[in-house]
């Protein structure tokens, strides 16, 4: 498998899918964005994939809760 930083740069005009935007999806996005032609589906309406952290207020804090 070759490591994302050893592929070619500087627009070799590869098209590139990303199928998924949880945090893989976004960082293969984000690290091919120069020099490809990325583009990223996904199946869901939102982006972010299951990474998905939210503030729950309890009596007098806030704690993160993943939600599963
Ligand atoms: C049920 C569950 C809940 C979790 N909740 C949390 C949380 O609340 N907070 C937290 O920090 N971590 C949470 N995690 C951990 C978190 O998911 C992982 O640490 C990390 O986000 C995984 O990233 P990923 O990109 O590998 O996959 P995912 O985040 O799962 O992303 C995969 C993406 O690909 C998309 N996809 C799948 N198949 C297709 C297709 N055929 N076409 C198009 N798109 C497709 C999905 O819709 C999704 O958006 C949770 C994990 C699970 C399993």
């Amino acid at each position: 498998m070759a490591r994302v930083g050893t592929l070619p740069q500087g627009g070799c005009g590869l098209r590139v899918a990303i199928v998924g935007t949880g945090i893989a999806g976004n960082m293969a996005a984000y690290k091919l964005r120069d020099g490809f032609d990325v583009t990223v589906f996904e199946a869901a309406g939102y982006i972010g994939g299951h990474t998905n952290t939210i503030d729950v207020e309890e009596e007098d804090r806030t704690v993160a809760a993943a939600t599963w």
